[in-house]
């Protein structure tokens, strides 16, 4: 009587070694474990292009500083570029554009700016977000 023989395919992730025992077992030692775990995460690194997450990070870092500002929806602050650069303030990224006979508005996120004339900025927040926030609830 012939036998048939399933392949399994239950090898340690990390150097192909037969795997004996529970089925979720991913690899043979905890040496393997944490060179696999250090490997994917290198590999989750270098298979992303730099620029997307330079660029996340730098919106999120705007955001940020311009939440810190204490703006709020009524009430715009108005800075000095030199004291956003200093915080690490990117002007090349900005989530959308509000263009007005005023000028126009970089929007990061619900915070956004715009250039004044003496060379200031003023930080405006917007409650735009929020609204789609609740429009869609409401569906
Ligand atoms: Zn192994």
């Amino acid at each position: 009587m012939a036998t048939i023989r399933y392949e399994t395919e239950h090898r340690c992730a990390h150097c192909g070694k037969e795997l004996f025992g529970r089925a979720d077992k991913k690899y043979c030692n905890d040496t393997c474990r944490n060179k696999g775990n250090s490997n994917r995460r290198r590999r989750i690194k270098w298979d992303e292009p730099k620029f997307v997450y330079q660029i996340s990070r730098d919106l999120l870092r705007n955001r940020k500083i311009m939440a810190e500002t204490g703006v709020w929806t009524d009430d715009p602050k108005v800075v000095t570029r030199g004291s956003l650069l200093d915080k690490g303030f990117n002007f090349e990224f900005y989530t959308n554009i509000l263009k007005t006979s005023k000028g126009d508005y970089h929007y990061c996120y619900e915070y956004g700016y715009k250039e004044l004339d003496n060379g200031k900025i003023l930080v405006v927040m917007t409650e735009k977000y929020f609204e789609m926030t609740i429009k869609i609830k409401d569906y």
